[in-house]
């Protein structure tokens, strides 16, 4: 079958010939891949940001936010058969350990995070386990299924951070979204549906701001001016109740934590940046800086409802695994609206 492949740090993925994944454990599925989203974090394994942390074995498939058909199952697995469309969690769990009991995928003890230390979906097919599956309605049509794999990880990402946002808001409440890429363009739809306060989106780019607008952001700024006095400037200098940081380089997180206004929120989502703030603002304003990672699995299944529903839907743009380099070169200099997704089968 034909894989997209990380050979060494700092160079292009490699498309090639590689062997159908075996069946190996009890739960195992084998999943023919619909669409695999294209994220930022593939950027940064490529750069080798993740090479100590994720410690993967080269080569091996990126692809880390799938849906696919089931193709096969091995003896453990119940519930499910060959053609039944899904959704991965992105991470294989092992549904016993204390994070795995308290419903805390992204926590789990003896995980396995396919893309980023095994292989995962820029390919053909690829092997998961049954925990990680979310089965969607049999006759969903495949244009839907592969424009809801960015769900699998930009969507649960977006709607974790959102849900630890709602706690905060209020009407007459502003949250800020910094970032209108995959995942903030995804966020600005769950908060218009969730929530009542007024929505701020930054961004540095007009035509993400235009979406933004489109999606239902009240307010937009353009990052390349001021945002602080921006943002200052459209809450009548009390600043937001939350902002979440959806992009997380050192320029989102050196003015992040100066939007915020009274007991507000920082959420960072993004990642790459430092943070540097005095701890002097962080007491007289009572603010908190929080992370949020990814979500978890029944976050998943809330957030395919919502789509099911027709209450949110996914920016994005198809692509065929051989074109891989291009959407990263693309993706890195911010030129790709919503979600790119590769499409391994032709039909
Ligand atoms: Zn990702
Ligand atoms: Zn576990």
């Amino acid at each position: 079958m034909r894989a997209t492949r990380l050979h060494s740090y700092g160079s292009p993925l490699k498309i090639e010939e590689i062997e159908y994944p075996r069946i190996e454990k009890p739960f195992d599925v084998i999943v023919r891949i619909a669409g695999a989203g294209v994220c930022h974090t593939d950027l940064h394994i490529i750069q080798g940001m993740w090479k100590d942390i994720a410690r993967p074995k080269l080569p091996y498939t990126l692809g880390h936010e799938n849906t696919g058909y089931v193709e096969e199952v091995a003896s453990g697995v119940e519930g499910f058969e060959k053609g039944d469309p899904v959704i991965l969690h992105p991470l294989i769990t092992c549904g016993r350990c204390p994070a795995c009991r308290a419903g805390e995928d992204m926590h789990c003890e003896k995980s396995l995070f396919p893309g980023l230390n095994v292989d995962g979906g820029f390919a053909e097919f690829m092997r998961t386990s049954h925990r990680s599956l979310i089965k969607l309605p049999r006759d969903i049509d495949r244009s839907k299924l592969v424009e809801i794999a960015p769900l699998a990880d930009a969507g649960i990402t977006a709607y974790r951070a959102v849900k630890k946002a709602l706690k905060s808001l209020f009407p007459g409440s502003y949250v800020a979204v910094i970032g209108v890429g995959g995942l903030g363009h995804l966020g600005i739809q769950m908060l218009r549906i969730l929530s009542q306060a007024s929505i701020i989106a930054i961004d540095a780019r007009d035509d993400k701001l235009e979406l933004a607008s489109k999606l239902g952001a009240d307010y937009i700024v353009n990052a390349r001016r001021d945002p602080v006095a921006e943002v200052m400037k459209i809450t009548g200098g009390r600043g937001v109740n939350v902002a979440i940081d959806f992009f997380g380089g050192q320029a989102t997180l050196d003015y992040g934590p100066r939007i915020l206004g009274r007991m507000g929120r920082l959420i960072i989502v993004g990642y790459g940046g430092e943070l540097r703030f005095p701890s002097t603002s962080i007491i007289a304003l009572e603010i908190s800086l929080e992370g949020s990672l990814v979500g978890n699995y029944i976050e998943l299944r809330e957030l395919v409802n919502l789509y099911l529903r027709g209450s949110i839907r996914v920016i994005h743009e198809t692509h065929p695994l051989e074109d891989v380099n291009e959407v990263l070169e693309r993706l890195e200099r911010g030129e790709v609206r919503g979600r790119a997704v590769l499409v391994p089968h032709r039909s």
